[in-house]
C-alpha cells in the first residue's frame, strides 16, 4: 500500500534521502530532517497507514463493522515495538552519569496538529528537560 504523493512512502521506497536509525519489515525508523531536539527519530510504518483508519471507525458501536486493513491492536503494538528498539539502540533509557539524563518523550499528532496523513509517532530526546516540558 503506497501513496505516490506521500513523502514518507517515497523515503520508504528510497526514491527520497532519510538517515535511517533502525528498520524491520514493517517499520523504518529515520531522523527527523527538522528536529525539534537533539533526538528526534520519525517511527514510520512502511505500509501507507492514515489516522482516519483508527478515528473514523471509533463511533458509538465501536470497531463493530470498521473496515480496517490491519487491527489497530496488531499495528499500534508493532509500532512500540519499534519505538521502544529504537530507545534501546540509541541508549535512552538509562540515566547518565554526571547528571546528564537521557530520557525519551513520545509524541503522536493529530488533526490540526498532524502535518502528514501517513501514520508516525516521533522519539524526542537529548536534553536535560524534557522537550515541550514537563507532562
Ligand atoms: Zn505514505
Amino acid at each position: 500500500m503506497k501513496d505516490p504523493n506521500c513523502l514518507f512512502c517515497k523515503i520508504v521506497a528510497g526514491e527520497e534521502p532519510a538517515e535511517k536509525v533502525w528498520e524491520n519489515e514493517e517499520f523504518l525508523c529515520i531522523q527527523n530532517k527538522y528536529p525539534v531536539s537533539p533526538i528526534h527519530v520519525l517511527v514510520v510504518p512502511k505500509a501507507h497507514i492514515v489516522k482516519a483508519m483508527w478515528i473514523a471507525p471509533l463511533r458509538p458501536k465501536g470497531l463493530r463493522g470498521a473496515k480496517l486493513v490491519v487491527s489497530m491492536d496488531q499495528f499500534w503494538g508493532k509500532m512500540m515495538t519499534a519505538v521502544f528498539a529504537v530507545v534501546h539502540q540509541l541508549d535512552l533509557n538509562k540515566t547518565k552519569p554526571g547528571g546528564s539524563r537521557a530520557g525519551y518523550k513520545l509524541v503522536n499528532n493529530g488533526a490540526g496538529y498532524n502535518h502528514f496523513e501517513h501514520e508516525h509517532m516521533h522519539i524526542l530526546g537529548g536534553t536535560k528537560t524534557e522537550p515541550g516540558g514537563t507532562t
